[in-house]
């Protein structure tokens, strides 16, 4: 349920209603927009007497939600959510373009495309250092050495990281370290991770799971934000189709699906979404036309020898040329680069 207050209401209004709602045991988060403020009502709205509560002093409407997913919901906050993570933003006028290896692979590697992804105007690095592999003999990451790694990238760099974690017993070395913790697709309902990195309160990228559909994604989103934490950015990255000729399918129709649904920023991963190092510029510029807020994009120095990811990576090069024909469509749309 949203309690939608009038444009005028006074702050003393506003907070009569939202002691109202907490002595019912309802929990409350306040969304204040430009012009009014929402009051979105988490629990057994049930319990809200609604055309009282439509009387009351302030009040221009009681709306009841119907979709499960509510701290996530845009009804609940009707104003785009900009997650900030050090110098990255994602969610404003300006596109957040995450890029680096799949995997880090050595201090050189990742530095160096680093170095060379900052130089063609990335905003964040991104390198996986738990690697969650479909095969359990194929190279599994670097593990903490990795995030070490990072670190001296972002040293060298001044960008930002994001990682993928895959096991809460690891949350303090990323709280610590790391700016923004990817959950993986594979992870998308690993409900006590999700549970785990919301009571931390970083800021979170959340890809698609390979197999769930917009609802279940936005309700992992949920987990998250019932911990109280509302830094969560969505990524779409490909499901699974009955098409074999590309890794996944990029899902383009959740883009504006899921910006009209939720007020989270929602970025894509042409990478995993094609598997193919052709297909990353025209699915990155198809994303941006889309409406998505920025992209993640795997980069290599020499693709050839990725041990992880390499058929799907791009080099630095394609990388910068990619970010110059980028600039054209995300000026269309209206967004910087
Ligand atoms: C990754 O980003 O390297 C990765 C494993 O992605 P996904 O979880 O989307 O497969
Ligand atoms: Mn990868």
């Amino acid at each position: 349920m949203i309690v939608v207050m009038k444009a005028g209401a006074k702050p003393s209004e506003i907070e009569a209603v939202k002691e109202e709602l907490i002595q019912l045991g309802l929990s409350v988060d306040e969304s204040r927009g430009a012009a009014q403020t929402v009051l979105g009502v988490v629990g057994d709205a049930g319990l809200v007497d609604k055309e009282r509560m439509a009387i009351r002093p302030g009040v221009e409407r009681v709306v009841r939600v119907q979709e499960p997913f509510k701290r996530a919901n845009r009804k609940f906050h009707p104003d785009d959510t900009i997650v900030k993570a050090g110098s990255l933003e994602v969610g404003g006028k300006a596109l957040a373009v995450m890029a680096g290896p799949c995997s880090v692979e050595s201090e050189e590697q990742v530095t160096a495309i680093a170095k060379a992804v900052k130089a063609a105007g990335a905003s964040a690095l991104r390198g996986g250092a738990f690697k969650p592999r479909t095969s359990p003999y194929a190279f599994q990451g670097m593990g903490i050495e990795g995030i070490r790694l990072l670190v001296e990238a972002k040293k060298a760099t001044g960008l930002p990281i994001v990682s993928e974690m895959m096991s809460p017993h690891h949350l303090e070395l990323f709280e610590d370290l790391v700016d923004v913790i990817q959950i993986g697709a594979r992870n998308m309902q690993n409900f006590d991770l999700l549970k785990e990195v919301g009571a931390s309160g970083k800021p979170v990228l959340l890809k698609r799971g390979l197999s769930s559909t917009i609802e279940e994604w936005l309700m992992s989103a949920e987990y998250i934000m019932a911990q109280g934490d509302s830094k969560v950015i969505l990524c779409e990255r490909g499901i699974r189709t009955f098409e074999t000729y590309t890794r996944n399918t990029l899902d383009l129709s959740a883009i504006p699906v899921v910006k009209r649904l939720s007020h989270l920023p929602v970025i894509v991963d042409p990478s995993h979404a094609s598997g193919q190092a052709a297909l990353v510029e025209p699915l990155a510029m198809a994303a941006i036309a889309a409406g998505a807020d920025g992209l993640i994009i795997e980069v290599h120095n020499n693709p050839a020898c990725a041990l992880c990811d390499g058929a799907q990576s791009i080099n630095p090069d394609q990388f910068a040329s990619l970010m110059e024909r980028l600039s054209a469509v995300a000026s269309v749309m209206g967004r910087t680069l």
